[in-house]
């Protein structure tokens, strides 16, 4: 079995949220769902649980969204995939060029992919049930 080393995490934005993001500046995220794909070669399991905890120092820029009001982390996948291939599966636009993407030597553009509105979020619940 192949290690998992990359992580998608499904993310919800309940309303529209103007944000810093750490260096790369203010921006506004419209309510719907997204995605953020990251990768931790070690220790995965301990970045996961990281994300989904409120209380903490704002690092990465994903971090920056998701302690913003009205945003939660509805899904996390594991993969063995490579960060930026999974990233790239991912359909959807790219609002902040560069976001979660510093290291990215793949032209990704950004690790953060926004699917749309909030049709699409009911869609994906429905899917689950
Ligand atoms: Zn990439």
């Amino acid at each position: 079995m192949k290690a998992m080393i990359c992580y998608q995490l499904g993310i919800e934005v309940g309303r529209p949220v103007r944000i810093r993001v750490g260096r790369l500046g203010h921006f506004l995220f419209p309510a719907g769902r997204y995605v953020y794909t990251g990768s931790a070669r070690r220790n995965l399991e301990a970045r996961i649980a990281r994300h989904l905890r409120k209380e903490k120092t704002l690092r990465w820029h994903i971090d920056w969204l998701l302690a913003a009001p009205g945003v939660r982390v509805a899904t996390v996948h594991r993969s063995s995939l490579s960060e930026c291939v999974l990233n790239q599966k991912v359909a959807g636009r790219v609002l902040v060029p560069g976001f979660g993407a510093s290291d990215c030597r793949n032209g990704c553009g950004s690790h953060l992919r926004y699917l749309g509105g909030v049709s699409a979020v009911t869609a994906v619940k429905n899917q689950v049930r």
